[in-house]
């Protein structure tokens, strides 16, 4: 089985990895940070939750109907 190492689980990356492992590839992903998601991620402070990156394109399908 073919190897495949990508560098960075932001959406790109994590997008890639599904693909390629769906193509039988066998996929390494390596984040240097804590959590995966790159630009796509959420603060939560005081029970409050804040989407600081691509929120229209990454929300759920039932939230997207519901706001546009
Ligand atoms: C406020 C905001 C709103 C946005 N709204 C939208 C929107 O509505 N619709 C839309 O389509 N797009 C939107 N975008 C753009 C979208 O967020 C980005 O285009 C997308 O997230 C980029 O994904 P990426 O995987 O290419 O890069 P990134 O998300 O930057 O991911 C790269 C990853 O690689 C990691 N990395 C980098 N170097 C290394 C290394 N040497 N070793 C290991 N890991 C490494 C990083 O830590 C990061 O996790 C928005 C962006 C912002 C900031």
């Amino acid at each position: 089985m073919k190897k495949v190492i990508i560098i960075g689980a932001g959406t790109a990356g994590l997008a890639a990895g599904i693909r390629l492992k769906t193509l039988g590839f066998n996929v390494d992903i390596y984040e240097k940070n804590e959590k995966v998601g790159g630009r796509m991620y959420q603060i939560e402070e005081q029970g409050f939750k804040f989407d600081v990156g691509p929120t229209i394109i990454m929300m759920k399908k039932e939230e997207f109907k519901r706001e546009y």
